[in-house]
């Protein structure tokens, strides 16, 4: 039987070869426009997110472009996204918030973050991960996939796998596995045709339905 600390060490040689330097991929030029886009990308993917925010974001470079924008104009920029009512008027709401309390900036903690509409505990991590290197998995849903199909973790949800993946890897391989695990779970270990055949983890994944 494999062991999970090798697993642990498979998966990290053979994510870190095939994606050293991951970044996200949300277009962005500033953390205020990160934010944005981490909340826009809820129940979407990075690609739409990217092809509205590549013109919304000449548009809102800071949020007092958002509160002059008001939120029929914010909905017009990005109608093409699921939830966009609720996106749009979360964004102004966002903007104010950051205007009032915070001169401008998106906070740097997890207390703070979720206080603004719409983040959860999950957008916050991965929004620190990304901007701060905090030592958070940040979760999603393909970083969930991966652990799972691999046998690293037994969880039910993003939330438990982050849990879990806290007590199982080193402190120091959180923040630069996040980018890496989204990037192997999108373009590798896909959802529906994960490529087992090529894959150098296959010889200790205990995904039951290996592609081989
Ligand atoms: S063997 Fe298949 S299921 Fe397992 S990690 Fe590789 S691609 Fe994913």
């Amino acid at each position: 039987m494999t062991k999970r600390s090798e697993r642990i060490e498979v998966l990290k040689k053979t994510v870190f070869e095939m994606f050293p330097n991951a970044e996200t991929e949300l277009y962005h030029e500033n953390e205020f426009q990160l934010l944005i886009a981490i909340l826009m990308s809820a129940q979407a993917t990075d690609k739409q997110v990217n092809i509205i925010n590549r013109n919304f974001f000449q548009h809102l470079i800071t949020p007092e472009d958002g509160i002059r924008m008001w939120v029929e104009e914010i909905t017009d920029f990005i109608n093409s996204v699921s939830f966009f009512n609720n996106k749009a008027k979360n964004i102004f709401k966002t903007c104010e918030i950051l205007i009032r309390e915070h001169h401008s900036l998106p906070p740097k903690s997890i207390e703070e973050l979720i206080k603004l509409p719409w983040v959860g505990i999950k957008t916050a991590k991965v929004f620190l991960s990304v901007t701060e290197k905090a030592p958070f998995l940040g979760v999603d849903t393909h970083v969930h996939r991966v652990l799972n199909r691999i046998g690293i973790v037994t969880t039910k949800s993003p939330l438990e796998t982050d849990k879990k993946a806290s007590q199982i890897f080193r402190v120091e391989d959180l923040a630069p596995l996040h980018n890496t695990l989204v990037l192997f779970g999108r373009y590798h270990c896909t959802a529906r045709s994960p490529k087992c055949g090529e894959c150098q983890i296959k010889s200790v994944c205990s995904y039951k339905h290996k592609n081989i």
